[in-house]
């Protein structure tokens, strides 16, 4: 059985540790720091999953968010990534969504025979959130990948990239904050204009986008509709918004309109 997931860019999920430690303001609205609370458990405490761990193999192709419930590269997994690379390794029929706020230790804990075409199946990405974090592209950039990805979310401010950082994104995921109306998980107000703007500069470079959603705030306050995460398309729901895009790289680089519900290519 494939782990559900309601993350709309990915298929799966897989999570070969959970627990984690705050490292940025987008941190504040974690998913693994909600459910973990939620559920009565401790959240800073990294643990191995041993029923998660060799999920992987059971299942067929599909686009694998990895390590949802933590960091892959925290430094509390150091003695289980190997293991995780090496699942990875021998399960070349997925695609594995690495996310990362830590990209500093990329570098040192790549599997040894890392290189761009044997691992053309992992897509490295760092989480960029107001124009503080966007030094985290640059260390990206350092990396021998097949796709380097940004994930914009939730974003905080208007962000201004410059022609090298553009240079090195091939795929953009925005979105703004889900969250409560109030309590220690209550989401932040994010403007449009920060997505309009990411957006022109981000299609500026023709690089694929996957605008996941505007933030609940918009759902409690403009449209009107209950939606917790965010993402419902409801009559309100602006259509310049309505854009999913992945990278050309097995999936073809497809625009999905959902007004005419229909997909086509973006060259
Ligand atoms: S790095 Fe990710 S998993 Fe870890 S606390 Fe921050 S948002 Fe949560």
């Amino acid at each position: 059985m494939a782990q559900q997931t309601k993350i709309s860019w990915t298929d799966s999920t897989w999570n070969p540790w959970k627990g984690c430690n705050k490292v940025s303001k987008a941190c504040d609205g974690c998913y693994m720091d909600r459910a973990m609370t939620r559920d009565g458990q401790n959240s800073r405490v990294v643990v191995k999953q041993e029923v998660e761990f060799n999920r992987p193999y059971q299942w067929s192709g599909r686009k694998i968010f990895t390590c949802s419930m933590s960091d892959f590269f925290h430094h509390a997994a150091d003695e289980w990534r190997d293991a995780a690379w090496e699942v990875i390794k021998n399960t070349p029929q997925h695609t594995y969504l690495i996310l990362t706020k830590r990209p500093e230790r990329i570098k040192d804990h790549l599997p040894k025979d890392w290189c761009r075409e044997k691992y053309k199946h992992v897509w490295l990405g760092v989480t960029v959130e107001y124009q503080e974090t966007v030094h985290r592209i640059h260390t990206l950039g350092e990396i021998p990948c097949e796709v380097k990805w940004v994930s914009f979310e939730p974003l905080f401010g208007e962000v201004f990239l410059t022609e090298k950082e553009l240079k090195i994104i091939q795929w953009g995921v925005i979105g703004g904050m889900s969250g409560y109306s109030s309590g220690p998980f209550k989401y932040e107000k994010t403007e449009k204009t920060w997505f309009l703007s990411l957006m022109y500069q981000l299609r500026s470079y023709k690089i694929p986008i996957f605008f996941k959603q505007l933030g609940t705030y918009y759902h409690d306050h403009e449209f009107k509709v209950k939606d917790w995460s965010g993402e419902k398309y409801c009559e309100r729901y602006p259509d310049v918004f309505k854009i999913r895009q992945y990278p050309a790289y097995r999936y073809g680089e497809k625009e999905i309109d959902y007004l005419n519900n229909k997909t086509y290519g973006n060259k």
